[in-house]
């Protein structure tokens, strides 16, 4: 089977049910995960697929999320790395570690590429910083090199995720590039009472627990600190040796969450 051929840690169980609301991205995605189930139909058909899809929006919206669902609703290898791994890297090391990882794509296409915080090594080239950026330079035309270098039938699609596409290096969004772009934006009040809903499960509650009102007095919260939310409130719950999370659990952690401190009247109680 497909899963022989490659190792544990390039696969990914994330499909779409674990991302809560972000239904237009999800349906924008959505021909993607088609086309790395069967790239040949697509070719016979002529379909255009991009090579590269750029995920843009805030932190913890679940652009990594989304990238790995991607690859686990088609059923193939997900390969990633992050721009900031470049960074503290010699000069030379990046983009040979770039050309490392889409020679591993090819053997093990059709898959996803996932280049985490693009903007690391991504930004617009001689933005006047003087000396100090070859590494980065070069890593990114590693990057574009090996984008150009591959066929659409090769059924390869690069994920790029950045919360600043503004800094790009216009070079990666030209045509057959990141040409293709998908937004992640903060939650609006529905999606972050689906997210909540989505990690209350893997937990045990109290039945005064309110999604709804939780939802409500958390606005401008991302997916990742609705998701701290649960996680806080959950260790409160050990901690107070009681066996299910409270509605009390749930506001204080909330609290912690963005502003990482506890409620005053519980810390002098
Ligand atoms: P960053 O830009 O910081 O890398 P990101 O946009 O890639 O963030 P993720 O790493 O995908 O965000 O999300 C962080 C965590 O937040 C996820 O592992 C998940 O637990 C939770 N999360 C974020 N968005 C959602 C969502 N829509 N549904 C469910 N969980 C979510």
């Amino acid at each position: 089977s497909r899963a022989q051929m490659y190792t544990k840690e390039n696969r990914t169980n994330v499909t779409f049910d674990d991302i809560a609301g972000a239904a237009e991205a999800k349906s924008e995605v959505r021909e993607i995960v088609e086309f790395l189930k069967n790239p040949g139909k697509f070719q016979r058909i002529g379909g255009r697929i991009p090579r590269g899809v750029l995920l843009n929006g805030p932190p913890g919206c679940g652009k990594t999320l989304l990238a790995k669902a991607i690859a686990g609703e088609a059923e193939v290898p997900f390969f990633s790395i992050s721009g900031s791994d470049f960074v503290e890297m010699f000069v030379g090391v990046g983009a040979s570690r770039v050309r490392d990882l889409f020679k591993q794509a090819r053997d093990n296409s059709p898959c996803i590429i996932f280049l985490d915080e693009i903007d690391a090594v991504g930004r617009r080239r001689g933005s006047g910083m003087g000396g100090g950026h070859d590494e980065r330079e070069q890593t990114l035309n590693a990057i574009l090199v090996e984008m150009d270098g591959f066929g659409t039938d090769e059924g390869i699609i690069v994920v790029a995720a950045t919360n600043r596409p503004d800094v790009l290096d216009p070079a990666l969004l030209r045509p057959g590039r990141f040409d293709r772009e998908v937004t992640i934006d903060l939650p609006d009040k529905d999606d972050r009472r689906a997210i909540l809903e989505v990690h209350l499960r893997r937990v045990r509650t109290d039945d005064n627990v309110d999604a709804e009102v939780l939802a409500r007095s958390t606005p401008s919260y991302s997916g990742a600190e609705l998701a701290a939310i649960i996680n806080e409130a959950a260790i409160m719950a050990v901690l107070a040796k009681r066996d299910a999370i409270t509605m009390d659990d749930l506001e204080e952690a909330r609290d912690k969450v963005r502003y990482g401190r506890q409620k005053e009247s519980r810390k002098i109680a």
